[in-house]
């Protein structure tokens, strides 16, 4: 038998102590417990790492997505001050292939005020030494981001929040829960409840079928929402999920594989699927796009000419590996069908390109 992770010993104690926790609370221990937590001591990306990103997978992800932000900023008559920001920002890579791409915007670095919302200090350091030479602020929630116009980009932030999962029955819900059997820990059902949050979801579910609500998220969407409306600006999410959450996408990741997600907590990314109307709702009367997929917007915003650019100064494996980095952004089945964006934007202004 494996050996117990220090946060397995600190969750075991807890359950015994008090009972068992939802997954919300499982997650939030795991990923971001200040000791212990998946985040809070690691640089989990790429390749040496448990999973990999768009991002890191080619420099046009956040070329062409900065481009967007960047015109979506000029449609609105470029605003003198705004916040450039990105929750989640992992390494850094995205902003950096983002800057480095609008650079040639003319104003938009001059008028930007870079801001960076992330929990982990591991990461602060990676985004602090790939945005040298920037001015670089950062913050531990999208709340604290200024009152000022918006520009805001995440990509697979939203999955990383705590979710609550539940199991449908007659007229309510059974939540999901980690609790002990035999001293180790188990998932369980806690009894039927109603829930105002799942309401809406009576009719679309029979009994037996699983839906997952992410509570951190709404406060998230509600001060980007707020920015967007009273100051102008866009957000774009991009992440793997759907239109509604529908069955169990609580997963672990670890070394780029399916992993156990009770197993070795700490040690492991644990995510789950967005659910994008929950996202568009709780930003309402900011308006909300159409959700696209990943291959569908990269192609709108040109990946195909970048590609060939790029390739041009490319031979042997260097060429083969970015074209094949540019097939897994963009193909159906890989991530350009699994990833899904979506874009908020104030009421009295276009949609970025590429999502209308
Ligand atoms: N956007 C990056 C990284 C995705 S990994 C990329 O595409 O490569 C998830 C990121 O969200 C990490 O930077 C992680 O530290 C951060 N994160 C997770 N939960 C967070 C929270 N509650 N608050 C702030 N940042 C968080």
């Amino acid at each position: 038998m494996p050996e117990r992770t220090p946060l397995e010993d600190l969750l075991i104690r807890r359950i015994a102590a008090t009972g068992p926790v939802t997954l919300a609370d499982y997650m939030a221990e795991c990923l971001l417990h200040p000791e212990h937590g998946y985040y809070a001591t690691r640089d989990p990306l790429g390749r040496g790492g448990d999973f990999i990103t768009a991002p890191e997978i080619s420099q046009m992800f956040g070329e062409l997505l900065g481009l967007c932000l960047a015109q979506a900023w000029v449609d609105q008559g470029r605003p003198a001050r705004f916040t450039l920001a990105e929750p989640g920002p992992g390494r850094g890579t995205l902003m950096a292939d983002l800057l480095r791409a609008t650079r040639a915007v003319p104003g938009f670095h001059a008028a930007a005020q870079i801001v960076l919302i992330e929990a982990s200090a591991p990461l602060r350091t990676c985004q602090r030494a790939a945005l040298a030479g920037y001015e670089v602020t950062w913050e531990t929630s999208v709340e604290a981001l200024p009152e000022a116009p918006l520009f805001l980009i995440a990509n697979e932030f939203f999955d990383a929040l705590p979710i609550r999962q539940f199991t449908r029955t007659g007229a309510g819900w059974a939540e999901t829960m980690v609790g002990l059997a035999d001293g180790t820990l188990t998932l369980g059902r806690a009894s039927e409840t109603r829930l105002a949050a799942l309401e809406h979801r009576i009719g679309d579910t029979a009994p037996g079928d699983v839906v997952e609500i992410r509570p951190a998220a709404d406060p998230v969407m509600a001060a980007i929402a707020q920015r967007l409306n009273a100051h102008g600006g866009a957000a774009i999410v991009i992440d793997y999920g759907n239109q509604r959450s529908r069955g169990d996408t609580f997963q672990a990741l670890r070394d780029h594989a399916f992993a156990d997600p009770l197993a070795a907590p700490g040690e492991a990314d644990l995510t789950a699927h967005v659910d994008f109307e929950a996202l568009a709702r709780a930003a309402a009367p900011a308006r909300a796009t159409g959700l696209t997929d990943q291959g569908a917007l990269l192609a709108r915003l040109g990946i195909g000419a970048r590609a060939e650019i790029l390739a041009r100064g490319l031979t042997g494996a260097a060429l083969e590996n970015h074209l094949a980095a540019t097939q897994r952004l963009t193909r159906p089945g890989e991530m350009g069908s699994l990833f899904k964006a979506l874009a908020l934007y104030p009421a009295d202004c276009p949609a970025p390109p590429g999502f209308d």
